[in-house]
């Protein structure tokens, strides 16, 4: 359920009609729903109701510091993979208590700002980083709360680029090393071991490999106490999966009743990292038709919005739903590429599409796009990023400015001598 619905064949933003914010602020740009976020966030909250529990939003699906404050408000928690995202997330509030700091290629420097911050845990990704971030804690005369990231080796059923507890996967420790990489983080002075941790990838359609790889985890935490270790937090990663054409995806409340018993005697905090089912269905690219093209074997519709505003698709081979923000009654379909301006023949939002007629000056909303869409822009061929815009009720806020030109110059610097 979300906030982007047609009435009379106009496509509002809750109470706004999408085609006035365009006249305003101009296209392409990102759209948002306040109560579409908010939602979802309490939905995912809600589900898990009967088990202590964190929802930690990851930062790297959307990462404006409006949005990531909205989520802070509602107790939301944060996941984080830099230091760029750690910074994000406290700016925007949220308590650094409440924040797990994923990925396999920590800094020192990293290491060291999440640890003055006070953040909840490190999920660690190797057995060097663990040395390293001993070493950092032992230099602050302080203990770093971790868990260690397992990889459960589960086929998680999606897209190659987004499994990522496979045994071929680069991230986390196999299951068989864990017992021991456990132990050696134990004697350590610097560490604290808390909790374990898990992320079987992205945009998962079935509760099936969760709940292998959570029973898996959940084993592994048993074990690890009765070896005396305080392990207090499961946590079971992100990766539920979203609808953006004709997906079936399951709800929150599905996966609690799947998973809440395999959890429920291990007297932990259950952390939850989830990116995409907050955050995916709560935004929209709007985009305006420039050309229609029609090639030698295909009929291209070009726009202003290119890959390096949404790579998804063609990173991914992702299929969003592409509609007209205003529809013509009796418009003929047609099958079309609508691609970019972008100098790269994997430029396209969509291939082979099925869409009404439509003339240069119509705009166009790509739907699911609120999630790994503007986090993931460039300025590839310096096209300015696209501004973001919230909406709440009949409201709309720039929470996001449009680059200039000349933002796109910012930072270089020309050598005086030429
Ligand atoms: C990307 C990521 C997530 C979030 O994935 P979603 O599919 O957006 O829920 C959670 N945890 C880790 C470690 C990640 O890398």
């Amino acid at each position: 359920m979300n906030d982007f619905v047609y009435r009379d064949g106009v496509l509002f933003c809750e109470e706004l009609r999408v085609q006035d914010i365009a006249e305003k602020v101009g296209t392409p740009f990102y759209l948002y729903s306040r109560n579409t976020l908010v939602r979802h966030f309490q939905v995912v909250d809600q589900a898990f109701s009967e088990t202590p529990h964190i929802v930690c939003f990851s930062v790297k699906a959307n990462s404006n510091v409006a949005i990531l404050r909205l989520l802070a408000n509602e107790g939301a928690g944060a996941d984080v993979v830099s230091a760029g995202e750690l910074f994000r997330a406290l700016k925007a509030g949220i308590d650094p208590k409440k924040i797990v700091f994923a990925g396999l290629g920590k800094t020192a420097g990293e290491i060291e700002y999440a640890l003055r911050q006070g953040i909840l845990m490190f999920n660690v990704e190797s057995s060097q980083e663990l040395m390293l971030i001993n070493h950092v804690a032992q230099n602050l005369d302080t203990q770093a709360p971790i868990a260690l990231r397992v990889n459960p080796d589960v086929d998680p059923k999606t897209h190659p680029y987004i499994a990522t507890g496979l045994k071929q996967s680069k991230f986390g420790l196999p299951m068989k090393e864990a017992m021991a990489e456990y132990e050696v983080a134990q004697k350590l002075p610097g560490l604290n071991p808390v909790g374990v941790h898990q992320h079987i990838g992205s945009q998962i359609l079935e509760s099936g490999p969760f709940e292998d790889s959570v029973q898996k985890i959940s084993n592994l935490a048993k074990s690890l106490k009765l070896l005396g270790m305080d392990i207090r937090y499961i946590n079971i990663g992100g990766g539920f999966g979203i609808q953006y054409t004709d997906e079936k995806a399951p709800a929150p409340d599905h996966y609690a009743l799947a998973l809440a018993p395999l959890l429920a005697d291990s007297d932990c905090t259950i952390v939850m990292e989830v990116g995409r089912m907050i955050s995916g269905n709560a935004g929209i690219l709007v985009t305006k038709v420039l050309y229609n093209k029609q090639g030698e074997e295909k009929r291209f519709v070009v726009v202003d919005a290119a890959m390096n505003d949404l790579i998804r698709p063609s990173l991914y081979k992702a299929v969003h739903q592409i509609s007209p923000v205003v529809r013509e009654d009796g418009a003929g379909e047609v099958k079309v590429d609508v691609v970019g301006p972008v100098c790269e023949s994997a430029d396209f939002l969509a291939q082979d599409y099925g869409m009404p007629e439509v003339k240069p000056g119509d705009l166009l909303a790509v739907f699911t796009a609120g999630a790994y869409g503007f986090s993931m822009s460039s300025n590839y061929n310096s096209r300015p990023r696209v501004p973001e815009i919230l909406v709440s009720g009949r409201k709309a806020y720039v929470i996001r400015y449009r680059e200039t030109l000349e933002d796109l110059v910012r930072g270089e610097a020309i050598p005086q001598d030429l």
